[in-house]
């Protein structure tokens, strides 16, 4: 007799095959995965919030749909983590700060509507750094979410819950938001998948605002063909987001099962000289030159493209990013919801709203909006916040220069693997190198993947391959994906995550 199955193992893909062919119910994977929740979370802090009778409830409610004939979708069954930005109705949703402790949204996002239109059992909410400001979820108010590769290590950021549930086998499909590559740098050092669509590609209605002009929720999951089944669902146009994308999409589904095929004949790639040299780890960029010539060899041309404005985008970012966010967290003022702290005496609204703001936001929210306060005062305005906007204009020229001759740009997504917690915590500066590769494509909009590439030879900790392509293209990386992915399991044997040491008997 064989051993029984680890549904926990399985892809997204597999467990909506097994629903289908009656091997497991929903109930059964909801449980499952609540278990291995509680045997691990409490080393790897993954969830922020664990909404078992809810999710068991969904799972039942899918399961008496299938017997009766009828599913939603094709993951209708299978459960997910949602990070905690996305406010889900009844349910708590934090963004990973004090000031929102106790918050329960009055409605769902509508990417946790269509999550719900579509049958998929919601296990519980991420932890993340506090509004997603920061590349290792140390920022977040409630304690950090460690790396389920090396407990001592961190899991990325600010999406290190989503990543890390992924990653820990606690949820076969999470979903994250990247700001300046919140999805993909998790991605990267917890060898999971990860997605940022096509700015307006996903809605952002019901996502807690950090910068609106960069935030894109997406897919983070184990596999490319998981993330193209779910961003199929949670994609598509909605008249309550004023910049979502009014447009059919193609099926990233069929995208992503044709390039496991493999064959990248006819495909050219474009790899960026600005994103690779000195100060990039021997082992990441050993991976990433690999997974090119993997490419070359299955068909694809190569060539070197030059984006001369990318080594300025670190510095636009961090003037645009806190101008956005500093505006976009005035309204937690102590008045309308959220934490309340009253002073001593006859304080004044002015004081209420200080002491509050000053109890509930950590120090990175305050530097940041500090930071952006500054740059959009007048007097600084032209100096600051005009220039990081043409520098803006300047880097989606050079996108738009380089997919005139390419289909796609690739990169490694982080310059190194994870790194030890507390390491970057007292130096914002290295913390916000990490995302060097990754913040061109959120402030041209365009779309970008982050596939696991391997581990690096000094550290044996996953790196990840960025994929990038023109905006509304975002089919292109699940094209390119999945054949690199395909190409390099090859090489591994089996996916990357089944090399992660277990968890059971971690310390905690
Ligand atoms: N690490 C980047 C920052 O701190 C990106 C954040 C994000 O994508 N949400 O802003």
């Amino acid at each position: 007799m064989s051993a029984p199955t680890d549904w926990t193992r399985s892809t997204a893909a597999e467990l909506a095959q097994a629903l289908a062919d009656g091997s497991v119910t929903s109930v059964e994977l909801t449980e499952l995965h609540l278990a291995r929740i509680d045997a691990v979370d409490g080393a790897v802090h993954a969830f922020l919030h664990v909404d078992r009778e809810g999710a068991l409830a969904q799972a039942a409610a899918s399961d008496e749909r299938r017997a009766a004939g009828e599913t939603l979708s094709p993951l209708d069954g299978v459960p997910i983590a949602v990070k905690d930005v996305l406010t889900t109705e009844g349910l708590p949703t934090t963004c990973g700060s004090k000031i929102l402790e106790g918050w329960l949204p009055p409605y769902d996002s509508t990417v946790v509507s269509k999550l719900k239109a579509a049958g998929l059992p919601i296990l519980g909410k991420t932890n993340m750094d506090e509004f997603a400001m920061g590349s290792s979820t140390e920022h977040s108010a409630y304690g950090p979410t460690h790396n389920p590769w090396d407990l001592d290590r961190i899991p990325g950021g600010s999406g290190g819950g989503s990543a890390a549930a992924v990653a820990a086998f606690e949820a076969p499909l999470a979903i994250g938001t990247d700001t300046g590559g919140s999805i993909r740098q998790p991605g990267a050092v917890t060898g999971t998948v990860g997605v940022k669509p096509t700015y307006g590609g996903i809605s952002r209605y019901g996502l807690v605002a950090l910068a609106n002009s960069l935030d894109q929720a997406g897919p983070v999951t184990r596999t490319v063909l998981d993330s193209a089944l779910l961003h199929d669902i949670i994609g598509g146009h909605d008249p309550k987001d004023s910049t979502s994308i009014d447009q059919e999409w193609p099926s990233f589904t069929d995208a992503a099962r044709s390039g496991a095929a493999g064959d990248m004949t006819g495909v050219k790639i474009g790899v960026i000289t600005e994103l690779a040299g000195d100060g990039w780890q021997p082992g990441v960029m050993a991976r990433f030159t690999e997974s090119v010539d993997l490419l070359v060899k299955a068909g694809a041309e190569v060539v070197e493209v030059s984006c001369p404005s990318f080594v300025h985008a670190l510095a636009a970012y961090y003037l645009i990013l806190p101008a956005e966010a500093s505006s976009n967290l005035a309204k937690f003022d102590a008045m309308r919801y959220g934490l309340r702290v009253v002073p001593d005496g006859d304080p004044s609204a002015e004081d209420v709203m200080r002491a509050t703001r000053d109890a509930g936001f950590g120090d990175e929210v305050k530097r940041r909006i500090i930071l952006g306060t500054y740059a959009l005062s007048s007097g600084y305005y032209d100096a600051y916040y005009g220039q990081a906007q043409k520098v803006r204009t300047l880097i989606s020229r050079d996108f738009e220069a380089a997919f005139a001759s390419v289909d796609v740009l690739v990169s490694p997504t982080a310059p190194t693997t994870a790194f030890k917690l507390g390491e970057k915590l007292d130096d914002p500066i290295a913390m916000y190198l990490n995302d060097l590769a990754t913040i061109p494509a959120n402030l041209a909009g365009v779309p970008g993947i982050s596939v696991p590439s391997g581990l690096a030879d000094e550290d044996g900790l996953p790196a990840g391959f960025q994929i990038l392509a023109p905006a509304l293209e975002d089919e292109r990386l699940y094209r390119v994906g999945a054949a690199l992915e395909a190409l390099l399991a090859q090489q591994w044997g089996a996916p990357l995550l089944d090399q992660a040491p277990a968890l059971e008997g971690a310390p905690r």
